[in-house]
């Protein structure tokens, strides 16, 4: 049996792009980060994209690619390996990044939702590893969510499952990107909870550290919160009441043997795990809710690029499967 090649991850994030060879201990080499300059169209954005996978690659030291993992929030046709319209990078319709990647690479590539591969990541290799039903939900740009039913990845018809951020918390409340009002999404993900504060500092005169700041960012809400702020812990408190609620909902759902949080928001730690898991522990039905453990991502900022790396690893296994070699 042939020994497993390292694979090249590529994630493409609304505010980043990040970049590495991963190994098929998970382990990433050569990590590169550089920020999605969206603004430039997605063919700027792609080459871009490319060039860190080539610098990546080179810089790393582990041999070349057998395959690319990517993964990138959706819309998204997984099955035909084309971005339909991802909510965080405006402007890119039907771009088939797969056949893309697989021209500038000259290998196999593959393609899934980032929260989708964080999950797989997470299993294969972080805090959900050895379960057999795994939710994740991510809170970073925005929020999104993947799931492992009987230790394998749930996909969705066509790779779109999962949509953990879109679940209701609040009707008839705060415009969604999907269209929708009162959305998770809409009051947990950073940029929400970045917006929302904002929105708190003009409408409220009541004194608050957050007013100090030229740009209030979500790790200043949670930074303020923990410092005794008023306004900061009401906006903090009434967040993690609607994620609290969005996870008993997803445990009742699916009685899953653990829930992972990660993506940026979750930096704050504690002051975020500690009162989610609390809502859960109370509100959600006796069985499930006592089986179900709540725990902060285990590949922490890494999650999507080993996710992604994951699934180009399952590719060079399925590869290798179809060859004469292992017929
Ligand atoms: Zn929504």
């Amino acid at each position: 049996m042939a020994t497993q090649q390292p694979v090249l991850a590529l994630d493409i994030g609304g505010t980043k792009l990040a970049v590495a060879m991963v190994t098929p201990d998970g382990r990433t080499h050569g990590l590169i980060v550089e920020p999605t300059d969206k603004h430039r169209g997605p063919d700027a954005v792609i080459a871009h994209l490319f060039d860190m996978g080539h610098r990546s690659s080179a810089a790393a030291g582990v041999g070349a690619p057998a395959a690319v993992g990517i993964s990138c929030g959706g819309p998204l046709d997984a099955e035909t390996g084309v971005l339909t319209g991802p909510l965080h990078l405006p402007g890119w319709i039907d771009v088939p990044i797969v056949a893309m990647a697989s021209e500038a690479f000259g290998v196999p590539a593959v393609l899934e939702n980032d929260a989708t591969a964080a999950v797989l990541g997470e299993h294969r290799f972080g805090a959900a590893r050895g379960a057999d039903i795994a939710l994740y939900l991510t809170l970073s740009t925005g929020v999104g969510g993947g799931s492992i039913i009987d230790g394998r990845l749930h996909r969705g018809a066509a790779g779109n499952g999962g949509e953990f951020g879109h679940v209701m918390v609040r009707p008839g409340g705060r415009r969604c990107e999907c269209g929708r009002h009162g959305c998770l999404e809409a009051y947990a993900s950073g940029t929400n909870i970045a917006v929302r504060a904002n929105e708190l500092l003009a409408e409220d005169d009541r004194p608050s550290s957050l007013r100090d700041l030229p740009l209030v960012r979500a790790e200043h809400v949670s930074a303020a919160a923990a410092a005794g702020d008023t306004l900061a812990r009401e906006l903090w408190d009434d967040t993690m009441a609607l994620l609290g609620q969005a996870v008993t909902d997803l445990v009742n759902v699916f009685e899953p043997h653990v829930v992972v949080l990660g993506g940026g928001v979750t930096r704050s730690g504690a002051l975020l795990l500690e009162p989610v898991r609390d809502i859960v522990r109370r509100s959600a039905m006796p069985p499930a809710a006592a089986r179900a453990t709540v725990t902060l991502a285990g590949l922490g900022d890494e999650v999507c690029v080993v996710g992604a790396g994951a699934l180009a690893l399952d590719l060079t296994v399925n590869l290798d499967l179809k060859g004469p070699a292992r017929v």
